[in-house]
């Protein structure tokens, strides 16, 4: 139950609890948390949705006083660009990510999504234009089409399918004794991780939000999977203001900016190439990627 530490695991699990009562991810922060650690400003107003810009503005964050987590971190993401985190467990890249869903508030700088402060918005009016993608998917205890129509429950039969297809699920929920009918979840059919994960993304391709926050597997998948996952995820990804905690070479080849976090700054960023070639962090991480049993302990299995 390790996993179920991080935020983003930790909501997908709630689903569990919560069913069909709702279809708000601000709704789960409700149920996890008798305390939620942010709240919507009385004079809070509707975010306006435009290009798709993020920026971080000497972000700064700590849980504990005096014991930074991020550190003055500086970053842009252009509309329908990617920003693909690496660096070692531990050094913030988790952070970032729920910080940006506003999971916290930061401590110094700022957080600006087309300009706008997230502190000033009210948070179901942003959360509307941000997909998740989490490592480890929770389904819930429904049958397939419901967990895919959760990304937009006024979605048609068709455009499930359609989802799914693009989320290269489609053939392989056909080959289940009941299809699309088929009931999941740990009440239901135990499906791998890697058709989970296809279900999570197939649901982020029908919300079809302006905003992707993912968080790569680290599990090893075989080759085929994986290949089909990551023409997947560039389907979710492609168009959309992506960032990305980057596990796969593929995944930091595409992005438009690489930032090698380090206990919570920023040590090294450029595209890939560039920051082999300065032979630092980047290029050593890369080299034991390519070791298998260099792999860390917390990086293993899925499942
Ligand atoms: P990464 O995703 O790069 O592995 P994280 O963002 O998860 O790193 O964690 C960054 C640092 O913050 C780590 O030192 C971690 O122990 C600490 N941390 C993460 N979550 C919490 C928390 N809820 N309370 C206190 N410290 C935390």
């Amino acid at each position: 139950t390790q996993k179920l530490i991080s935020p983003l695991n930790y909501l997908q699990y709630m689903f569990k609890y919560i069913q069909k009562a709702s279809v708000d991810i601000e709704k789960m922060f409700d149920i996890m948390d008798e305390k939620p650690e942010v709240f919507d400003r009385p004079e809070a107003v509707d975010f306006h949705c435009r290009a798709g810009k993020i920026e971080f503005k000497n972000v700064s964050f700590s849980f504990k006083p005096g014991r930074p987590v991020l550190s003055n971190l500086n970053f842009v993401v252009e509309p329908g660009k990617t920003l693909a985190i690496v660096g070692p467990t531990g050094a913030g890249k988790s952070t970032v990510i729920r910080l940006l869903f506003r999971f916290y508030d930061v401590m110094a700088g700022e957080i600006l999504f087309d300009n706008q402060n997230i502190t000033t918005v009210k948070q179901r009016s942003l959360r509307r234009y941000i997909g998740v993608v989490p490592q480890d998917t929770v389904l819930f205890n429904d049958s397939i089409r419901f967990n895919i129509r959760y990304g937009r429950i006024d979605a048609t039969d068709d455009e499930v399918d359609a989802a799914a297809k693009a989320a290269d699920v489609h053939d392989a929920i056909l080959g289940f004794a009941e299809g699309y009918d088929t009931k999941v979840g740990e009440r239901g059919l135990k499906l791998s991780g890697g058709e989970k994960q296809r279900i999570a993304i197939a649901r982020t391709i029908l919300k079809a939000p302006k905003f992707v926050f993912l968080d790569e597997a680290t599990s090893a998948l075989d080759t085929n999977t994986e290949r089909n996952i990551q023409a997947s995820l560039q389907q979710v990804c492609a168009g959309r203001t992506t960032v990305v905690i980057a596990h796969r070479l593929s995944t930091v080849i595409a992005a438009d900016e690489i930032l090698v976090l380090r206990k919570g700054s920023i040590v090294e960023r450029g595209k890939h190439k560039d920051l082999l070639e300065q032979k630092g962090l980047y290029h050593n991480m890369w080299m034991q990627q390519l070791t298998p049993d260099k792999h860390e302990a917390s990086d293993s299995g899925n499942e």
